[in-house]
């Protein structure tokens, strides 16, 4: 099987270029932040604090689906995929991904994938620690105010600001980068490709073509 991993910091563009890319090159897109923001849902849903929701963890079920070749995620048999998409679970979902508990209960779930399909799989440990063997690894990246512009101009209710977008990136990045249990930080042998000034077609094209280099080894 080949496993392409793509982490890096949230807004860099790596689930819809992940996603365009898996479509060209008929791998699987595998969304990991979907299953943290699965538990996180699950954490907010019954307002557990931290160990409440590490005792509760043999009861929690997540699975991934693939329908029409889109991801879907399943929190104990219901199809959350459209309720994890709330401000209130991106943040809660950089909450208890600092849980070791947690990401070790999200581990076998991602390995069994990878070692079971061709993939792409995008998140923030994948090329460090969920698939340190990756076939190909990049490191997807673009300044806080670019990112942040970008989610900006796909939100559409704009309730809230830009600052309040771009101060909610920074917020996750220094989460995401600080803490002691798999922190987000680029492989050593990751490809580091900084999309701030290019355009998503470009992104996808450039990973299309190195996935393509990978198949054809
Ligand atoms: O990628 P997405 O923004 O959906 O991820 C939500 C949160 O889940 C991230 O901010 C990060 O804290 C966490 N996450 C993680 N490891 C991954 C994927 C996501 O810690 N592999």
């Amino acid at each position: 099987m080949i496993n392409i991993a793509i982490d890096g910091p949230a807004g860099a563009g790596k689930s819809s270029i992940a996603k365009a890319a898996a479509k060209k090159t008929g791998f699987i897109y595998v969304d990991t932040g979907a299953l943290y923001r699965a538990a996180a849902l699950y954490y907010i849903e019954n307002k557990l604090d931290k160990n409440g929701l590490i005792e509760k963890l043999p009861e929690i079920s997540v699975e991934l689906k693939y329908e029409n070749g889109e991801q879907q995620v399943f929190l104990n048999g219901r199809n959350v995929s459209g309720d994890i998409r709330t401000p209130e679970v991106s943040m809660g979902a950089s909450e208890v991904s600092a849980i070791p508990e947690v990401r070790d209960f999200l581990f076998g779930l991602q390995k069994k994938i990878a070692r079971e399909n061709d993939i792409i799989m995008d998140g923030r440990d994948i090329g460090t620690v969920v698939l340190p063997d990756a076939d190909l690894k990049i490191y997807l990246t673009a300044s806080a105010e670019e990112r942040a512009n970008r989610r900006f101009k796909e939100m559409t209710d704009k309730s809230v600001s830009y600052e309040q977008v771009l101060e909610g990136i920074k917020k996750r990045d220094f989460n995401d980068m600080n803490r002691k249990t798999s922190p987000l930080k680029k492989a050593d042998d990751a490809v580091l490709l900084d999309t701030t000034e290019m355009t998503i077609d470009e992104v996808i094209d450039t990973l299309t073509g190195m996935i393509e280099k990978v198949k054809a080894k």
